[in-house]
């Protein structure tokens, strides 16, 4: 039976990296060495992260006056080291709440800063993205963070915000950790972009940060070293061990998305896998539901309930007897999620919307 995870995260890992990783666990190129047992301040493993940063500049493109760190802690650490270190002085940040993970960001942020809420979907239960020209944006703000993809509501951004990213200006902020490098985006749009690695990229403890050099360095002292990322940036995310083997993973992850066409390819693809599974739910005559807007649905992760809650427990049961795992919904809104990154092949989304017809078909 094949089977096919929609795990929202540790997520599903493309099959063909997991094989390449197995092939090569005990000896690692002739070295006689797993990755893991490498000195990070050895040759062997010290290309291994060059060519990872390099595959990931080359994927993004990712300007020349950007660091890309490869640090640990997850995004939930990010939510404290984005005021910490990109405050400079300032008293205020301003922040966009469209779902859970922005009020994780906002909550932290609280802590050290003044925080503006500029704009926010509370009014209708976290289900769109509020539209650019409502937002009340100071200009006097250290930054403006938003969470382009919303992994519990299932809410994506499909805009980036036009805000004039300048030295000077207020840079923008994104936690894109479960959409990176599933659609292409102009990274010089950004002042930072940051994501754990354990949706789209690769294994849980890795987080990329990608921030634009002038930003580094404005740490107020005090600041505990490792929470600096003037502290990674200068050492090359090696001032103290990095998280060495997600790393060497994410490399493996990112060849396979070069060889495959690099991410203009796969947001075909994944714009093909979500709209068969957003078809389906919307032709189901109210069996299924996504509480979504349209034209705000998200890509990589998609909520739906069942017309009836009793049938949830079957529901999960049966999709499990078919090999369709890890489709329960987020423990604070119920019904169902299917997380399709980049990983999920569109056969599995397929295999996913027959069981559903089939399902519906029984019970409606
Ligand atoms: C999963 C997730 C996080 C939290 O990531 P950790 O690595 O577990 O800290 C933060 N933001 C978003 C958008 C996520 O999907």
């Amino acid at each position: 039976m094949t089977i096919y995870n929609f795990s929202a995260g540790p997520a599903v890992l493309p099959k063909e990296v997991l094989q390449q990783a197995q092939a090569e666990l005990l000896d690692w190129h002739g070295s006689g060495m797993s990755v893991m047992e490498m000195s990070h301040r050895g040759k062997e493993y010290m290309g291994i992260q060059a060519q990872a940063e390099a595959d990931l500049r080359e994927l993004m493109g990712i300007p020349a006056n950007y660091k890309v760190l490869f640090l640990q802690g997850g995004a939930s650490q990010q939510f404290a080291m984005i005021p910490l270190n990109l405050l400079r002085g300032k008293l205020s940040a301003d922040y966009v709440n469209t779902g859970e993970w922005s009020k994780k960001a906002i909550s932290e942020a609280k802590k050290f800063s003044y925080v503006n809420v500029v704009a926010n979907n509370t009014d209708k239960n976290a289900s769109y993205v509020p539209a650019f020209d409502t937002w009340k944006l100071d200009k006097d703000a250290a930054y403006v963070h938003y969470t382009p993809n919303e992994t519990i509501g299932g809410v994506e951004f499909n805009w980036v915000p036009q805000i004039d990213n300048m030295p000077g200006s207020v840079p923008l902020v994104a936690d894109m950790s479960s959409n990176i490098l599933s659609r292409p985006v102009d990274v010089s749009k950004f002042g930072l972009i940051y994501a754990g690695a354990q949706k789209n990229i690769g294994p849980a403890g890795l987080t990329i940060v990608i921030v634009r050099e002038d930003l580094v360095g404005h740490a107020p002292s005090g600041l505990p070293t490792m929470l600096d990322y003037k502290t990674h940036a200068d050492n090359d995310s090696m001032y103290n061990t990095p998280p060495t083997y997600g790393i060497y993973i994410a490399g493996l992850v990112f060849k396979m998305l070069k060889r495959k066409g690099g991410i203009a390819q796969m947001e075909r693809t994944n714009i093909a896998k979500a709209r068969l599974l957003y078809a389906a739910i919307d032709a189901s005559n109210g069996f299924y539901v996504c509480p979504v807007a349209t034209s705000d649905r998200s890509r990589m992760n998609v909520p739906f309930t069942l017309k009836d809650a009793n049938l949830d427990g079957d529901f999960v049961k049966q999709a499990d007897a078919l090999g369709l795992l890890q489709l329960k919904g987020h423990r604070s809104v119920g019904g169902m999620r299917a997380s399709i990154y980049n990983a999920m092949p569109l056969e599995g989304v397929q295999a996913l919307v027959n069981f559903m017809n089939e399902f519906a078909k029984q019970h409606g």
